[in-house]
């Protein structure tokens, strides 16, 4: 039997960062994944090029049933922090749009950078170990039997993520063991995931997937504007999985196709125009969409020939088409899973439990969700490196 101060489990991007701290603060310390390398997440997000963080992050960022639970970690070691690890690696990176950071060159540089901080720190890692047993010691501490060992420590950090692509390597371990610790769990569901639509119900998205234009997404008086995009099953683009956050089944997602693009005036002052409707839009939006939307909505004629009441029509179509999405498409292509451990079961300073004296949970598997830009690296090194601090 092996024994470690400390064990983390799960070495994505928060156990990792709570490992690298943990041993550079002196404890012996064991980093357990159960996939063949570390970071598989990181390796596929942001395309390949990993949005490690976003400049304006803060607690407003997330959702969570304790708006304030964050605020602790995320100041302690702030965006500003992961950065300057980013530039002391000498890895080059630049900012898309919104505050959001991606690597210029690929995302492995991270996994590297990481992996070179845990040899620097002397953190041990050992990768393709599944943990079959998890018990808590009489006289303190935890008992692991896994694939590779029995091991004891003092500290134990579950990091295990949440749900989303289980074909990467997620499973439901933090939640099983939440549960065999008594610990109460928010209710799980994908989030920053596509909205599938009923196509009997809907204009006819199908035939033009892969169309894309800006857009404003309403959703339970929250609100987002960025790139709206329609697929195979319905909508996706970085506005629907910002407001996928917010939908629940049968609420209604109002989007406003023309924000910025001032077609309302432009109609308002055309009303004698002989364009039909479909090609005075294909102007300010992709012409198949045009097309497709007049169809649909029956605005497929001349603006001429519109009465005043089909122009109010038009207009408010344009500003607040609802639609009733029917689903999502599911933890295969939710980026995180929303709810998790329920954050009043966990110090916000140490992210050790309050009910077991030495048992963590960090990252993903709690009831902390960020949105779509580099807001969840930012909150898994945040509390990663927490919890380093007390483990
Ligand atoms: C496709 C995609 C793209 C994304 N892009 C971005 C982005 O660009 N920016 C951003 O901020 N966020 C992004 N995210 C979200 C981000 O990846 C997660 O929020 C973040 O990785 C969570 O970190 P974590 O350490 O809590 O969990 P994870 O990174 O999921 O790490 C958990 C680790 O535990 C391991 N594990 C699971 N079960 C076990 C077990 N039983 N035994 C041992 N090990 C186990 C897993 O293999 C994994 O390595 C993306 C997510 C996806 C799916």
């Amino acid at each position: 039997m092996k024994k470690y101060d400390v064990i983390v489990i799960g070495a994505g991007a928060a156990g990792t960062m709570c490992g690298i701290e943990s041993a550079k603060r002196g404890r012996k310390t064991l980093l357990i994944e159960h996939n063949k390398q570390i970071g598989n997440k990181i390796l596929i997000s942001g395309g390949g090029r990993c949005n490690f963080a976003n400049i304006g992050a803060s607690h407003q960022n997330f959702i969570s049933q304790n708006e304030h639970f964050m605020k602790s970690a995320l100041s302690r070691y702030t965006q500003y922090d992961f950065i300057s690890l980013v530039e002391s690696h000498k890895i080059e990176y630049y900012e898309k749009t919104l505050g959001q950071l991606f690597c210029k060159k690929s995302s492995k540089e991270i996994i590297n950078m990481l992996l070179s901080e845990s040899k620097k720190a002397g953190l041990e890692i050992i990768t393709e170990c599944k943990v079959f047993e998890i018990k808590k010691n009489e006289n303190g501490g935890y008992f692991l039997r896994t694939q590779n060992d029995e091991f004891i420590c003092d500290s134990l950090v579950i990091a295990t993520g949440g749900l989303s692509f289980p074909n990467r390597g997620a499973t439901n371990f933090s939640y099983q063991i939440a549960e065999q610790f008594d610990l109460d769990i928010v209710k799980l569901r994908p989030g920053l995931v596509p909205l599938k639509l009923d196509i009997n119900k809907n204009l006819d998205f199908e035939s033009i997937s892969g169309v894309s234009f800006f857009a404003n997404a309403t959703c339970n008086g929250v609100n987002f504007k960025e790139s709206l995009l329609f697929t195979h099953k319905g909508l996706s683009g970085p506005v629907i999985l910002q407001i996928s956050n917010y939908w629940n089944s049968g609420d209604k997602i109002s989007i406003n196709i023309e924000p910025d693009k001032n077609i309302k005036a432009n109609l308002l002052s055309n009303l004698k125009s002989s364009l039909l409707v479909k090609n005075f839009l294909g102007k300010y939006l992709p012409a198949k969409f045009a097309d497709i939307f007049c169809d649909y909505f029956s605005f497929n004629k001349p603006i001429k020939s519109m009465n005043s009441k089909e122009i109010d029509n038009l207009i408010s179509t344009l500003e607040n088409w609802e639609i009733y999405p029917v689903g999502t498409e599911g933890y295969k292509k939710a980026e995180i899973t929303l709810g998790g451990i329920n954050t009043n079961e966990l110090s916000s300073k140490t992210f050790e439990t309050k009910k077991h004296s030495g048992l963590f949970f960090i990252g993903e598997a709690l009831d902390v969700s960020g949105w779509l830009g580099g807001y969840n690296f930012t909150w898994a090194w945040s509390c990663g490196w927490a919890a380093g601090q007390y483990v």
